[in-house]
């Protein structure tokens, strides 16, 4: 079958900031044959190309992408007892359901993650104490030369909110070997289920976003002296899975609650949550990503790293 591929495709649709200009070139791959052939359309004609899952953890420039947008849609997936190997365009939710449906338990703290699967595993997502680390028996990948490779779980690198497929750009995540274990598959919906509700009352999701702009600041990164000015902050020490204190808390305290820049607001309900508030441009939220960065800085002395991956900036 020949890769259906489209020009001059506009982003923000394939995002949940819904902000951005088009890519160039734009694909749906369903199979891992058509990662294979759009991976080699884009080095046919010398062109960059952005592995695209569900776009939640992105910022895509006004100006679009210059390249070969590759969507990777491949969902198909096989289970042997408590072993699951699935496509990574897989919807994390779906999983998450799939996991459940059969009385496994391991994933269900992703529950109202959005994404795909192979976003979870390259950023390594994680939430309520859980992460992608803990489950990965082993990821199928093709490396940038276009061999199709595999790589155990200690070879992914695991870290923070990383992998080696972040640390290497240009490795596409193919499928996912998870490990579950058995559970009680009421117990598991119900968990699924608060889970969902607990962060559609946490989380600002009427806007368009990214989710948490900054990673969480470590601990060991924060000053001592800001426990005496700030005697609040030792109780939001949380374990993720060491000790952090969540960015929100510095957002929060250097007044940047409802502070907007253009279209793009400061979430009132999650300060770490930069919304989409009025048809955003993405000058907008990295000019309030950028101002944010400076007072946390400025006051607190921290260096607030980005969660969001930036493409076509
Ligand atoms: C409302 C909301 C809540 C969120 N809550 C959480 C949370 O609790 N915990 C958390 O960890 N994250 C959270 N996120 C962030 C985001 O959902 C996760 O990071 C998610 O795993 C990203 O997956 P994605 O498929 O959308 O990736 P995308 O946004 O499409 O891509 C992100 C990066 O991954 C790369 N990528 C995607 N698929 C592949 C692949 N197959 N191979 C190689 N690279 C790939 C892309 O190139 C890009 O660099 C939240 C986001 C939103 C909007």
């Amino acid at each position: 079958m020949i890769l259906d591929i489209q020009k001059n495709v506009p982003l923000s649709v394939y995002t949940t900031y819904k902000i951005g200009g088009s890519a160039r070139f734009f694909c749906d791959a369903q199979n891992e044959q058509e990662i294979i052939e759009a991976f080699a359309f884009a080095r046919r004609r010398g062109l960059p190309y952005f592995i695209l899952g569900g776009g939640s953890n992105i910022l895509v420039s006004d100006k679009g992408f210059d390249g070969l947008v590759i969507r990777v849609r491949n969902s198909g997936y096989k289970m042997e007892g408590e072993i699951i190997e699935a496509g990574v365009g897989m919807d994390l939710q779906n999983f998450v359901d799939i996991a459940i449906a059969s009385g496994l338990q391991g994933i269900e703290w992703a529950s109202g993650i959005p994404g795909t699967l192979g976003g979870a595993v390259r950023g390594n997502a994680g939430a309520f104490g859980g992460e992608m680390k803990d489950i990965v028996i082993s990821i199928r990948f093709m490396d940038r030369k276009g061999n199709i490779r595999v790589r155990n779980n200690e070879e992914c690198k695991f870290g923070y909110r990383t992998s080696v497929f972040k640390q290497m750009p240009g490795l596409v995540i193919i499928s996912a070997t998870i490990q579950l274990k058995r559970g009680d598959r009421k117990k598991l919906l119900k968990f699924s289920g608060d889970t969902i509700a607990l962060r559609a009352s946490r989380h600002p999701l009427e806007f368009g976003s990214c989710g948490s702009v900054f990673k969480a600041a470590e601990l060991k990164d924060i000053n001592p002296r800001h426990f005496e000015k700030y005697p609040r902050f030792k109780n939001l020490i949380k374990n993720d899975p060491f000790p952090v204190i969540p960015m929100a808390c510095f957002l929060d305290e250097a007044d940047l609650k409802n502070y907007r820049i253009g279209g793009a607001m400061v979430s009132d309900k999650h300060p770490n949550f930069f919304v989409n508030y009025d048809n955003a441009s993405a000058n907008d939220v990295v000019t309030l990503i950028s101002l944010a960065k400076q007072r946390i800085l400025h006051h607190f002395k921290i260096v607030a790293e980005e969660e969001v991956q930036y493409v076509g900036f």
